[in-house]
């Protein structure tokens, strides 16, 4: 089911990667952009932003490392930081050297990553519309950057960027496609992706005996970034529990939101099952219990 890959778990604790302070954010961010200006007098900026660079600019002006060489730094950057507490990823590491697909999407990379099998992936149509992105660009940090590496659109920066920037890049990209995904799910693609997924467990059922195995739904408490993390609803006892992973337990809840599994069943109504009418008695030596 997953890819093995090394970064396999470091997307569970990822969201936390985003709580740099703002002090430690201004000044990196500070950092990059005097960096850029320097390196980069006036073209750069425009080719990595200019979405539409990807097919017309010279390979040797975006191309300047392989792909699979970012994927690869990007990767042991990922497993560096978490191998520490992941003791499963060190056996992974070894046979990953030069497996990575280069065919491979960003995009697909993210959703085979452990943790992040609530996700389905968002199709890049929908990315490259600016509409369906409007808003999020004051939301995210580095946005431009986040959005190249989502659509794996080659930076001429790509190497200019220390390892913490690179860092904060993917951490941005993780929650760039997390706010575009939980707007993405309440489309009507979105939405039949998403009941794949439902119609195959991947959001896992529901642990109340009486609900019978039940199959749930991702949902957030909130739809503000950092608020909360993902919660399943179960349609049947029409409540919420946490993810049984506690790498899924890590996702924030903003990226699935707070409407996505009621406009779900209201649009496949078919697949809304009927309330759970048994509920648990408790007994002592077989007498229900008084209550006063
Ligand atoms: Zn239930």
């Amino acid at each position: 089911m997953h890819r093995d890959r090394p970064a396999l778990g470091g997307v569970g604790t990822g969201s936390s990667k985003l709580d740099v302070t703002p002090i430690d954010r201004k000044r990196i961010n500070d950092a990059l952009d005097k960096q850029l200006e320097r390196s980069s007098p006036s073209t750069s900026r425009t080719v990595i932003n200019g979405k539409d660079n990807k097919p017309s600019a010279p390979q040797s002006l975006l191309m300047p490392k392989p792909l699979s060489d970012q994927r690869d730094s990007r990767s042991a950057s990922l497993s560096k930081t978490n191998c520490s507490e992941e003791s499963e990823t060190d056996s992974e590491e070894s046979d990953v050297s030069g497996s990575d697909g280069d065919d491979t999407s960003w995009i697909s990379w993210f959703c085979n990553l452990r943790g992040n099998e609530f996700f389905c992936e968002v199709d890049d149509d929908y990315i490259q519309d600016d509409f369906n992105l409007c808003g999020l660009s004051s939301q995210v940090p580095y946005y431009d950057y986040a959005l190249d590496l989502i659509l794996d659109v080659e930076s001429s920066n790509g190497d200019m960027f220390t390892e913490e920037q690179n860092e904060l890049i993917e951490s941005a990209a993780e929650m760039l496609y997390g706010l575009i995904h939980a707007r993405y799910i309440l489309t009507s693609k979105g939405m039949a992706a998403m009941l794949d997924k439902f119609k195959n467990y991947d959001f896992g059922r529901c642990p109340r005996v009486y609900c019978c195995g039940q199959p749930c739904l991702p949902v957030g408490q909130s739809d503000i970034p950092r608020a909360g993390t993902v919660k399943i609803y179960c349609p049947r006892c029409e409540d919420v529990y946490y993810p049984r992973s506690k790498f899924q337990g890590n996702i924030d809840g903003a990226y699935f939101g707070t409407t996505f599994p009621h406009l779900f069943l209201m649009t496949y109504g078919h697949h809304k099952p009927q309330k759970s009418i048994q509920s648990y008695v408790p007994r002592v030596f077989g007498f229900k219990i008084h209550k006063p």
